[in-house]
């Protein structure tokens, strides 16, 4: 074949591949063992090692570029409403359902294991960032399963059936009914056409069928995602408001639901997941909590996956960055490494900086979400979920982007991560909470529990020490409440001043000086810049560039 060989290849970095994701990261391991889930590193050891294998890797492409297929009829005219995925994603499901991401937080209620209560939800996270650089889009039931378990506990009748089914590390996709099921994963359906920020706008109805908890749902559901789940938690009107049901997808006479898949999704990214169009044709649901408080009952679900969320936004700028080191250690240009170019550190140093801040930001919240019964922890659990939800999400899809330009034409490329990658940041973000409603979530806090906000303030400005930037920041956020435009005008300003204010204190309390030194100048001082790779001139970015890199 000599004949056609054209060239020796000798700049191209080796893969990125057989990595272990969580001891080559230490801002994570240092955020775990901060916040609690040391009890866990062990497992995030090996499980770090799953993640960032060529195999995982090879699984991810696979799940991504067979995109999951809707057969609404068989040969023979007959319904049935089924979703083939390739081979692929039924094994990532299978590795994080093993690990517990679809259940940890809640094996002690079913005593099968009696892990301690405390922490599990930081061990959790943790976990959930490796897994979503294995692959994100199966993450989307795993999180929505686990975050079901709060609203299944609402109603025993409901629970006692389905909580041993939940709360389970086997994962079983086979379309049957739950009796004879391993265990059980469960979507959520709330967004419809008319509304999806806007639930109480949506139209589905509910009535009643008898006098147990059963109810018949007709209507529509705009996003579905995960539609083979083995139930749903859906909104519907009744005549006392919007109430809370879970449809399942079979019913107690093994007979399938009225759930007729319409179409899937053709989303920009997230192609491993599908993502439906539902009509309900009478179908069966039963009752979750009490009639009309469906909004608040599915409030602790969506509270749950916004942290999720915030998880998943930083682990994809984590795994861009990597990638990013990763090429700029390998490659030269005009003679020398581009790891040894000073634009070049400066803009990957500069990303780590955000990268650093998000993870402080995501593991103080999953530490708040395990020990909600302290004051201060709730107060953050309540006010700074929205507040971490919204800058995470938000700067990862532009974050993305700077990463991949550090990688030249080969991230732009499919056979990367890196597309795959940019194209998934966004959907953090429009889900469980776009930007605006997050900002009106904050500012809803403000004046109907001033108390949680005064908790958390009291925190920070105890937190912001001595410290003139981060003092001036304090009192920057802290003026934005007393103007009186707060509400209309002000809100997306004091909820992302908030978000990097807190990043802040918990990096100059915990972070090596270079890292919170650079964060702190950089993103509270006076320097107006708009793209990455500014202002850290005078920084010490070879020891931010060093820590960050995935070689170390
Ligand atoms: C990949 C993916 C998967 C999804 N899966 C599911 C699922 O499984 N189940 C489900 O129920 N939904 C799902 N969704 C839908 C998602 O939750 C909604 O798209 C989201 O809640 C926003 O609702 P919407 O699309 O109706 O936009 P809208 O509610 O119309 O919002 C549009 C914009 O208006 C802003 N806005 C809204 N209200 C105000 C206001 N008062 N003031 C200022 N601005 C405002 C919002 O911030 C947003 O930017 C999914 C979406 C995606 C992208």
């Amino acid at each position: 074949m000599t004949t056609f060989s054209t060239h020796e290849i000798t700049n191209q970095p080796p893969p990125f591949e057989d990595l272990n994701l969580y001891t080559s990261d230490a801002a994570l391991q240092e955020a775990v063992m901060r916040e609690g889930g040391g009890h866990a590193a062990r497992c995030l050891v090996a499980f770090g090692l799953v993640c960032g294998s060529a195999d995982s890797q090879e699984r991810a492409r696979l799940a991504n570029d067979n995109r999951p297929q809707l057969a609404t009829f068989d040969h023979q005219g007959r319904r049935i409403d089924l979703v083939n995925y390739h081979p692929a994603y039924h094994e990532l499901m299978q590795i994080s359902c093993a690990e517990g991401l679809n259940c940890a937080s809640w094996l002690y209620l079913t005593k099968r294991e009696q892990d301690p209560v405390v922490d599990q939800q930081v061990a959790r996270a943790a976990g959930l960032y490796l897994a979503t650089q294995m692959e994100p889009g199966h993450l989307c039931p795993i999180s929505m399963t686990h975050a079901s378990v709060p609203v299944l506990l609402m109603q025993p009748s409901v629970a006692e059936i389905w909580l041993p089914k939940v709360v389970s590390r086997s994962y079983d996709a086979r379309r049957e009914p739950i009796e004879v099921k391993r265990s059980a994963t469960i979507g959520m359906g709330m967004t419809e056409k008319q509304g999806g920020s806007d639930v109480l706008a949506n139209t589905t109805s509910a009535e009643p069928l008898g006098g147990d908890g059963e109810y018949l749902l007709t209507g529509h559901k705009w996003f579905l995602s995960a539609p083979m789940s083995d139930a749903f938690l859906m909104l519907a009107q009744t005549a006392e408001g919007p109430g809370c049901f879970l449809v399942p997808a079979y019913l107690p006479d093994e007979s399938r639901n009225g759930l007729a898949l319409q179409r899937l999704k053709n989303k920009l990214g997230n192609r491993s997941n599908a993502t439906a169009e539902v009509e309900l044709q009478g179908a069966h649901g039963w009752l979750i909590g009490e009639l009309g408080n469906g909004v608040k009952a599915m409030n602790e679900m969506v509270t749950q996956t916004r942290l999720d969320c915030a998880v998943s936004s930083t682990a994809l700028m984590r795994q861009a960055l990597a990638l990013a080191i990763h090429h700029a250690e390998h490659r030269n240009a005009f003679g020398r490494k581009l790891v040894e170019q000073s634009l070049m550190v400066q803009v990957l140093a500069d990303l780590a900086l955000d990268v650093e801040a998000a993870v402080a930001l995501v593991f103080r919240l999953a530490r708040s979400f395990d020990r909600r019964q302290d004051e201060h922890a709730y107060a953050w659990w309540r006010f700074m979920t929205p507040v971490t939800k919204y800058w995470t999400t938000k700067i990862a899809p532009p974050f993305i982007f700077e990463a991949m330009e550090c990688m030249g034409g080969n991230a732009y490329v499919e056979e990367l991560p890196m597309a795959r990658i940019y194209r998934e940041a966004p959907a953090n973000a429009i889900w469980e909470g776009a930007g605006n409603v997050l900002a009106l979530d904050v500012l809803r806090v403000l004046q109907r529990e001033p108390d949680i906000a005064s908790v958390v303030m009291d925190d920070l400005a105890d937190a912001v020490g001595d410290d003139p930037h981060l003092k001036a920041a304090y009192t920057r956020v802290q003026s934005i409440l007393h103007e009186p435009r707060l509400l209309d005008g002000r809100a997306r300003a004091f909820v992302e001043g908030l978000a990097v204010l807190a990043a802040g204190t918990i990096l100059r309390s915990h972070a090596p000086a270079p890292v919170a030194d650079a964060f702190i100048a950089t993103r509270m001082g006076s320097l107006n810049r708009q793209t990455y790779g500014q202002g850290v001139d005078w920084a010490d970015t070879q020891a931010i560039l060093q820590r960050a890199s995935p070689n170390r």
